[in-house]
């Protein structure tokens, strides 16, 4: 794990203020946030965390991403000099890849999008679940790119 990757989602803070990189969490609902820390403090995923998650988040969204969890496709961060970061998250299939912004929380995937336009309040995919537990968990990978390779990226998902 790298340094980058721990600032991204961890920024030197105070321990009584959230995380800003997790804002989309705590929207969804803050108990994301303390469980968060309480799973990357024990470095494990216990029955009570599923528990959590199922209670906060329903059924289909958590089956779909341990069943994402289970299929060990890597997730990969990568980040710039400058400090622009995304996710890349593989599909069910681990044929392509959706684009993941982390400090907004935003998901390429069209689930994200039907929730976003839907205006339903849970804005949360299993891609994001799955980098929350990636994270939380320490298991993400992290390259290094120029911000030209950043912005192609992101060309590549949202540019029409
Ligand atoms: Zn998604």
């Amino acid at each position: 794990m790298s340094d980058s990757l721990e600032c991204t989602l961890l920024p030197q803070s105070h321990s009584d203020n959230p995380d800003p990189s997790l804002g989309w969490v705590e929207a969804v609902h803050p108990v994301l946030v303390f469980l968060y820390r309480d799973i990357r403090s024990t470095n494990s995923l216990t029955d009570q965390h599923l528990g959590t998650l199922l209670g906060v988040l329903g059924l289909a969204v958590v089956e779909e991403t341990l069943d994402l969890l289970d299929n060990g496709f890597p997730v990969t961060y990568y980040v710039t000099p400058q400090g622009q970061g995304l996710y890349h998250v593989p599909s069910h299939r681990g044929r392509h890849f959706y684009t993941l912004l982390p400090r907004t929380g935003l998901c390429s995937c069209e689930a994200f999008t039907k929730t976003m336009t839907s205006g339903d309040s849970q804005q949360i995919c299993k891609h994001l679940l799955l980098v929350y537990l990636q994270s939380a968990l320490r298991k993400i990978t992290t390259q290094f790119i120029t911000l030209s390779q950043y912005l192609n990226f992101l060309m590549n998902e949202w540019v029409i």
